[in-house]
């Protein structure tokens, strides 16, 4: 860090929790699971199973994608004894599309723990990070919002607007802990739970990754970054190491009346209990099955087109191939008829894969 920076960092620090909560008192974003400030001052307290559900959903994706998602789980289960009384199946099938799918199953878990606890959730860090499926950062954002905890909460956001007030040249991975410290030292003993907030809303819609909008930043007269005249700069990366290829092939078996041939993967391992059509194996070997002579039986196999889904420590490309079958279910593998399909517990790679040969079959609730 330039020592220029460094006096402007002592200089401002005391400023810039009071002025990001005043530009949040003004212009926080509405989300379905937040309680405005206003309805704070009078009286109204957040409740922790919102915060918990909507902070786990947003681990995986984007605030837009998750409203509807949060929506319909607080519809079907408004409380964590209802999410416990769930059977799993029914929670997976709600969580479809948000993939991660082991964070499902910890939701599912932490919900049965939670709901057979006195007290419902722990109200501190510490108590919170015993429970599945949280870690460190979902257990701090909890004890600052649900909790009003003056803990220190660092998601992607926090961090792009840390290391352009700060002008901190370290790259990303390496300046976490930097971050986290100085973090902790902005966080207000008064009202932490909406500084976070008001952290996390600075970064989704003003300090942006990019083209930050500086003139209606709060804190620009604290940025470092503003100083040297290119933000977007920061947070430092180090080039991406590119992802491994994996290939296969997917096998899209259609009945006449617009059935479906699905199983349900292993409920260990990438995936794992959600519901895929029969593929081969996803190999990185350059001759790996992807033709229709991997199909699970034989049929008229036609070729459907090829697609591509990233996860996070390899890149998949599926050839997918489409065939009219009749007659019973294989051994371990069963029909979703046309207008159950988007209820089913389908990732995103597995409605890829039915879009290619069947469109609009995973969007529709068809009746054929
Ligand atoms: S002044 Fe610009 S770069 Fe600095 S924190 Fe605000 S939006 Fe981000």
């Amino acid at each position: 860090m330039a020592p220029l920076d460094q006096t402007r960092k002592t200089g401002s620090l005391s400023n810039i929790a009071s002025r990001l909560l005043a530009w949040y008192d003004a212009h926080h974003r509405d989300l379905p699971w937040r309680v405005a400030p206003a309805a704070l001052a009078r009286g109204a307290r957040p409740d922790p199973y919102r915060v918990w559900l909507s902070e786990v959903m947003l681990q995986q994706t984007t605030v837009e994608a998750v409203k509807a998602y949060f929506r319909n789980f607080v519809e079907k289960w408004p409380t964590v004894e209802a999410l416990a009384a769930a059977p799993a199946e029914d929670v997976m099938k709600a969580w479809a599309g948000l993939g991660y799918y082991s964070r499902a199953r910890n939701l599912k878990a932490c919900a049965d723990l939670v709901a057979r606890r006195d007290g419902g959730f722990p109200d501190t860090e510490a108590g919170l990070r015993e429970l599945p499926g949280i870690g460190a950062y979902t257990a701090a954002a909890i004890a600052a919002i649900a909790f009003d905890r003056p803990a220190a909460v660092v998601d992607g956001n926090v961090e792009r607007v840390m290391t352009r007030l700060y002008s901190i040249e370290t790259p990303l991975g390496e300046a976490k802990p930097e971050i986290r410290a100085l973090v902790e030292k902005l966080v207000p003993q008064a009202r932490p739970g909406d500084f976070a907030q008001a952290m996390m809303d600075l970064g989704a819609t003003i300090c942006t990754p990019k083209r930050p909008r500086c003139m209606l930043c709060p804190v620009r007269e604290d940025c470092s970054a503003i100083l040297g005249g290119d933000p977007e700069r920061f947070p430092v990366r180090l080039p991406k190491d590119e992802k491994p290829l994996r290939k296969g092939a997917a096998f899209v078996a259609e009945r006449g009346d617009g059935a479906v041939l699905l199983r349900k993967r292993p409920d260990k391992g990438l995936l794992g209990g959600m519901t895929e059509v029969p593929t081969t194996a996803w190999t990185a070997r350059a001759d790996g099955a992807t033709t229709a002579d991997a199909a699970p039986f034989p049929a008229d196999w036609r070729h459907a087109g090829r697609i591509g889904h990233v996860f996070t420590h390899f890149a998949l490309e599926l050839d997918v191939f489409h065939a009219p079958v009749g007659g019973d279910a294989p051994a371990g593998h069963f029909w979703s008829l046309a207008h159950e399909i988007s209820g089913e517990a389908l990732p995103t790679v597995m409605k890829k894969v039915i879009e290619a040969a069947i469109p609009g079959a995973t969007k529709a609730r068809r009746m054929k």
